[in-house]
């Protein structure tokens, strides 16, 4: 038989996680021919979650819970799911039901058929406000036209993956992620599916503008070094132009002499240009912060307990027994024996 682990990553979702564990048994105690594991991310949590999610653990053995020792985003709390996930196949859900578990059933069957990657893309983004969709088709167009890899609009991390895509993703050790651009950069059979995305259950989304802003700058350098390229070819063309405007004063002040005047012109352009240069500074700063964060090779994240067993500090959740043929943890593993 079959097993598909959902995985949900939950911060604060105390009010949610009732009608999610609901919703879920609906739809997968109609799917009979497969095994489920609920397996929970609890991304530090101060509220309920974390007592919300043994208690169901308690009476259902289907679910799982990482305990993550403190916050460390919805990224990271993916990729601990990832870890420590046992499923043949994983769909990730988020907690607060923006994204309907009734799709499952569809998801499962497009994996049958041999798809590796069945997303859901939003037909409409319902309880969102007009400035969040606009900046977000904004960001997707700009992100599209300078990133090689086909980034797909309009969808979240909603989707079923199957192991091998788990196992390519799991790969991709980096510390500032963007699992957004992985699943299409790990490329594999994709197929869309369709869907109307709820507004959130209760509480607030834990998304303001600040690390929307964040997230949005972190998918463009992390997938793409256009940025330090069009600096360049901007910094050519002021130059060709520098150039040539300079041989032309030389020529004027030849020809006609020199009448003293352009204080202001000469003002703008030196502001214009030192403008210039400390937004080029800051992309080529924007780059090097990653390299300096990339070489740290931290560890993702730490793990607290996983399924009631208290995790050493030993990373990746390596103390527990789950299915992995991660190259780079075996390595690590070997370390500890
Ligand atoms: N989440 C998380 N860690 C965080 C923030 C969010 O694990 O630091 C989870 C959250 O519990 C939810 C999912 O990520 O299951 C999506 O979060 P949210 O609904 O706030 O984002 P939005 O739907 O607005 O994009
Ligand atoms: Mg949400």
């Amino acid at each position: 038989m079959k097993t598909v682990t959902i995985l949900v990553p939950a911060y604060n979702e105390e009010e949610s996680l009732h009608h999610l564990y609901k919703r879920i048994l609906d739809v997968i105690t109609g799917l009979n021919e497969y095994e489920f594991e609920l397996l929970f991310v609890n991304d530090g949590s101060q509220d309920q979650t974390m007592p919300i999610i043994k208690e169901l653990r308690e009476v259902d053995p289907r679910v799982s819970y990482v305990d993550l020792s403190r916050n460390f985003g919805k990224e990271t709390a993916m990729i601990a799911g990832f870890d420590h996930a046992k499923g043949d196949a994983l769909i990730i859900l988020d907690a607060d039901l923006q994204d309907p578990p009734e799709l499952i059933p569809e998801m499962i069957h497009y994996w049958e058929l041999g798809y590796d990657d069945v997303y859901a893309k939003r037909r409409s983004r319902k309880g969102e406000s007009w400035l969040k969709k606009t900046t977000a088709s904004v960001f997707y167009k700009i992100l599209k036209k300078m990133s090689q890899v086909p980034i797909q609009e309009n969808t979240g991390d909603f989707r079923l993956l199957d192991r091998r895509c788990v196992e390519a993703i799991k790969k991709l050790r980096e510390t500032q992620r963007y699992t957004k651009g992985m699943f299409s950069w790990v490329g594999y059979n994709k197929k869309e599916i369709l869907f109307d995305r709820d507004p959130r259950i209760s509480g607030e989304t834990k998304w303001n503008y600040g690390k929307l802003v964040d997230l949005a700058i972190e998918g463009v350098t992390s997938f793409t070094t256009a940025p330090l390229r069009i600096s360049s070819l901007f910094g050519v063309g002021v130059s060709i132009f520098a150039f040539i405007f300079m041989i032309w004063i030389i020529i004027k002040t030849l020809a006609f002499g020199d009448p003293v005047a352009g204080y202001p012109s000469l003002m703008s352009v030196i502001l214009f240009i030192g403008g210039i240069q400390l937004i080029v500074l800051g992309i080529i700063g924007e780059y090097l912060g990653r390299v300096f964060n990339e070489t740290k090779r931290r560890p993702l994240y730490f793990v607290d307990e996983y399924n009631g067993q208290k995790a050493s500090n030993i990373p990746y959740g390596l103390n527990h027994e789950y299915r992995s043929s991660n190259h780079f943890e075996k390595e690590v593993q070997k370390r500890y024996e």
